[in-house]
């Protein structure tokens, strides 16, 4: 038989690893919180056409990246529902404002996500068809002042705060704004224009786009369009006195908060729902997968998916990227046990049970060995998972006196049972 194993594009976390995913979404969940942050779960799949609607039909993820199948339908009359995995999170997010209402409160919603996305693309060091975001949006009513520069501004100084407190060094926060739709519009006008000239010598992709949606071709990844990408107008130029002030008003609060940013008038994003403010954090030792994050505002999406009036502002943190980056930054995490507990002979097993019982129940981290292991073994097995060793023969168990090697120093000391707990804390 053939050996069944994980599917391209996916893979499983395996211990130590898995205690700096937690690191991670603990450090996000604790930041999240001081700014006032509410966790949101929605479903893993969804219609496919929120996904269509929302995303985008021209961009990358729902013209060629997204997992959809037919649903079986529930009746013969019934037409089989489209469905998918979700790609992202934020269509989600807004559909479920939507569904539950949540503008009617007229406060601002401030909601956040972490889990599993699927896209199909092709699997390489930091870009998986599984990879998991951390995410955050802030959305409600213009009357609540989900229009309002600062939310922007917030949002930004918030992520500089989480990745500062995860010790993530390094990072570069690129910003751009890419404006109203009209503003959008105007500029996908002047675009197609100077395209004209020079697409014959660009990708098919950027051919087909100078045609469909102009805007896109400022994202192309082709090294030879690069030169010409350079030449063509900014969006800068195209926008409107108030989305210009906008933007403005988000870098005097940045400038303010001295939460350093590049501006990158080419960073228009790979969704089509953005309005306004983009932006990305990006870090050197990612390599070509260099986006820890991207986000931004997104004024008309709730309309574009039937729901009220709602601008917005949001994030996706590439999990799986925060872990390579704080992998390349410290050396590896060795998470070792407080200590080995290593009875002697197989009549010992059920006091060693106990004394494990105790130490863990005071909060400390045991491996429990076994009284069948030779001391040779188990002194061996203990030096691979823990920092310390504890005999525990039957000398030990009457008197109560216990024998403890700690590895780093290699010194061998005598504890008594009461005093344990506070000498492997040390
Ligand atoms: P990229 O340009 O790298 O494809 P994107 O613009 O498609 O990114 P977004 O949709 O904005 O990415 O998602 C936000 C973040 O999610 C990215 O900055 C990245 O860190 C992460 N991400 C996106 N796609 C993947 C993937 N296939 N595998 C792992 N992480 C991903
Ligand atoms: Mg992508």
């Amino acid at each position: 038989m053939s050996i069944l194993k994980a599917v391209r594009g996916t893979r499983d976390l395996l211990p130590p690893e898995t205690a700096l995913w937690n690191r991670i979404e603990a450090t996000a969940r604790a930041v999240f919180a001081r700014y006032n942050f509410g966790e949101i779960r929605t479903p893993i799949f969804e219609d496919t056409a929120l996904f269509a609607r929302s995303v985008g039909e021209e961009t990358d993820i729902v013209s060629k990246e997204m997992y959809t199948w037919e649903d079986r339908a529930r009746a013969q009359s019934e037409k089989a529902q489209s469905l998918t995995l979700r790609p992202e999170n934020t269509a989600g997010v807004v559909r479920a404002y939507i569904e539950h209402q949540l503008g009617e409160s007229g406060q601002l919603q401030k909601l956040y996500y972490i889990g599993p996305q699927f896209r199909r693309e092709r699997p390489q060091k930091g870009r998986y068809r599984q990879f998991s975001q951390i995410g955050a949006e802030v959305i409600g009513p213009p009357s609540a002042g989900s229009e309002s520069p600062l939310r922007d501004a917030e949002i930004l100084e918030m992520l500089a705060t989480f990745l500062d407190e995860l010790g993530i060094t390094g990072w570069t926060l690129e910003l751009n704004s890419v404006g109203s739709a009209a503003d959008r519009a105007r500029y996908n006008d002047t675009l197609r224009a100077a395209l004209v000239p020079v697409v014959g010598q660009m990708c098919v992709d950027c051919q087909r786009r100078a045609v469909t949606n102009p805007l896109r071709v400022l994202d192309c990844k082709v090294p030879a369009d690069q030169p010409i990408i350079a030449t063509l107008p900014v969006i800068a130029d195209s926008l409107d006195e108030s989305s210009r002030l906008h933007f403005a008003a988000v870098m005097a609060a940045l400038d303010a908060a001295k939460v350093p940013y590049t501006r990158n008038h080419r960073l228009v994003r790979g969704l089509d729902y953005y309005t306004r403010t983009t932006f990305e954090f990006t870090h050197g030792g990612l390599g070509a997968q260099n986006a820890l994050l991207g986000g931004g505002r997104y004024d008309g999406l709730s309309e574009a998916i039937g729901g009220p009036k709602a601008p917005g502002i949001g994030f996706a943190m590439g999990e799986d990227r925060l872990v390579l980056t704080l992998q390349a930054l410290e050396s590896a995490p060795l998470l070792l046990a407080d200590a080995f507990i290593a009875p002697l002979g197989e009549a010992l097993n059920p006091a060693a049970l106990v004394l494990a019982r105790e130490l863990r129940r005071a909060g400390l981290r045991i491996e429990l060995g076994d009284g069948n292991f030779r001391l040779k073994k188990s002194f061996e097995a203990a030096d691979k998972t823990a920092r310390r060793i504890v005999i525990l023969g039957e000398d030990e168990l009457q008197s109560g006196i216990l024998t403890v090697k700690t590895f780093a120093t290699g010194m061998q000391t005598k504890v008594p049972r009461s005093e344990l707990c506070i000498f492997l804390r040390q």
